[in-house]
């Protein structure tokens, strides 16, 4: 086992990780911008090491500081959490030649899923079946029509090396192609470095349903079932469940084995999870595969009682899994609210600013996730999720009431949250009937369709 780790993110994940390492005995090292020299993932750690200032790209992604900050600690591995160098095979690769353990899957695998055209090739080879679309990238506006008029419309472009909702639009006609083909890539051009795009076929009511799987490098790849996470905000997560109402057992069963095929296929190693998208019929579509720990991993631990960042912190060191496919069980429901310091009735507009209360639910089945506390500042530097509250409970209808009281009791003064938003989702009719897709918000919560 490692005598000390580097944690290469900040905020709730930072901590979470930190309470990791503390169950297994080892040392941390946290990092920290100059905006969060005070910052709660620092006082939870053993050390800590500044890495730059404020600016994400400057600290939280300046490889060289994070690299030395380790060597010079003594970390022997570096876990990344999500979002920041998470997925940036260079990172990865950085860890390797300084003999660090990167806490993830083998570079080739990040490369190789980093890239959402190649990883959609990658699939459709291994027999998983992939959302109907572009064989390849789209090269020019013509190919971009043909592959579309193949399809019917609407589709949508992505960006290869998109992520975090952004660098995705839906046309509707070959009209808009022209003028949507080249905003998109600028767009992708500037927001991730690379201009490649792909097409899809458009799908008009699914829902997000993702599988977590665990994979040793001894050949050993379990999954712990599904998240439903249609609840989504301009194509980001907003509230996530598990189990999801519409998958039966013997569904779950071929998501999951699909789950590993897929995990197979790349000779994946760690924690990770398999997107899909689920159609009204209950077809299921590889959308991607996110090769790190996920925001609503907590959902799924609630669920089976896996650890799942104490897993990867053993998979790492090439301990075997420490549970089979036949010991995992799925005990009850699960939800998740990402707590964010934004307006819920302003479109989601950032609320930066000191929190000046910052006051807890309690009681059984309650987990709350947070990156904060009174007299924290939430910096506009850095995503607004400040906290995840994590409920759990025998039936949907209990977790959702518990979910509920647990909102209702967390107290946050001196900046916006979404809480009143969330409360608003879980009392919706629709919602609780579990009659839920991806446009929940627009079409049950009369969020504006732009975007
Ligand atoms: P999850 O799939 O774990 O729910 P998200 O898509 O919500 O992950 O992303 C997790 C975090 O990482 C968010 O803060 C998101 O903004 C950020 N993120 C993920 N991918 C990217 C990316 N390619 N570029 C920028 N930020 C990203
Ligand atoms: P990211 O890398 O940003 O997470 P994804 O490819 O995972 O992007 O897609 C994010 C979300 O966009 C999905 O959860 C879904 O709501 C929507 N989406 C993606 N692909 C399609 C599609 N082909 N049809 C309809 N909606 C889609
Ligand atoms: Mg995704």
């Amino acid at each position: 086992m490692f005598n000390k780790i580097l944690v290469s993110n900040r905020g709730e994940i930072a901590c979470r990780i930190i309470q990791a390492c503390r169950e297994l005995k080892i040392e941390t090292v946290a990092i920290y911008s100059e905006a969060d020299a005070d910052a709660l993932h620092i006082s939870l750690a053993d050390e800590a090491v500044c890495v730059g200032p404020a600016a994400n790209k400057d600290s939280y992604l300046n490889v060289a500081n994070i690299i030395s900050a380790a060597v010079v600690t003594g970390a022997e591995a570096i876990h990344p959490g999500y979002g920041n160098l998470s997925e940036n095979p260079d990172f990865a690769e950085a860890c390797e030649a300084c003999k660090i353990t990167f806490i993830g899957p083998p570079t080739e695998v990040i490369t190789q899923m980093g890239d959402k055209a190649r990883a959609r090739r990658i699939m459709r080879e291994a027999g998983v079946p992939v959302v109907p679309g572009s064989a390849n990238g789209i090269r020019d506006l013509s190919g971009a029509r043909e592959v579309a008029d193949q399809l019917g419309y609407p589709v949508m472009i992505k960006a290869a090396r998109g992520g975090g909702g952004r660098g995705i639009r839906v046309i509707h006609n070959a009209e808009q192609m022209v003028q949507a083909l080249e905003q998109a890539r600028t767009e992708a051009h500037n927001a991730f470095g690379d201009g490649e795009l792909y097409l899809e076929k458009y799908l008009e009511e699914p829902r997000h349903i993702e599988v977590q799987i665990l994979a040793d490098n001894h050949g050993n790849i379990v999954y712990l079932g599904e998240r439903e996470c249609s609840i989504q905000y301009r194509h980001q997560k907003l509230l996530e469940e598990s189990p999801s109402s519409v998958v039966s057992g013997s569904l779950r069963r071929r998501l999951g084995e699909t789950a590993v095929k897929a995990a197979e296929a790349v000779g994946y190693c760690n924690a990770g999870t398999v997107e899909f998208l689920l159609d009204e019929r209950r077809r299921f579509y590889f959308i991607e595969m996110n090769t790190r720990i996920q925001v609503e991993h907590p959902v799924t631990e609630m669920l089976t009682g896996v650890d799942i960042v104490r897993e990867q912190i053993r998979i790492a060191t090439g301990e075997p899994l420490s549970c089979e496919q036949g010991q995992i069980w799925f005990n009850g429901h699960a939800l998740e609210c990402r707590i964010m310091a934004a307006d819920g009735d302003r479109d989601f507009a950032p609320s930066p600013g000191r929190i000046t209360r910052w006051q807890t639910p309690v009681g059984p089945g309650v987990r709350v996730d947070s990156g904060v506390s009174a007299g924290s500042v939430v910096s506009s530097h850095y995503d607004p999720m400040i906290a995840k509250v994590i409920c759990w409970d025998q039936t949907r209808a209990g977790a959702i009431a518990r979910m509920e009281g647990a909102l209702q009791s967390l107290k946050v003064e001196g900046i916006r949250t979404t809480i009143p938003y969330h409360l608003r989702i879980l009392g919706n009719a629709y919602f609780r009937r579990g009659e839920i897709d991806t446009h929940f918000l627009e079409r049950r919560m009369g969020l504006d369709e732009g975007g």
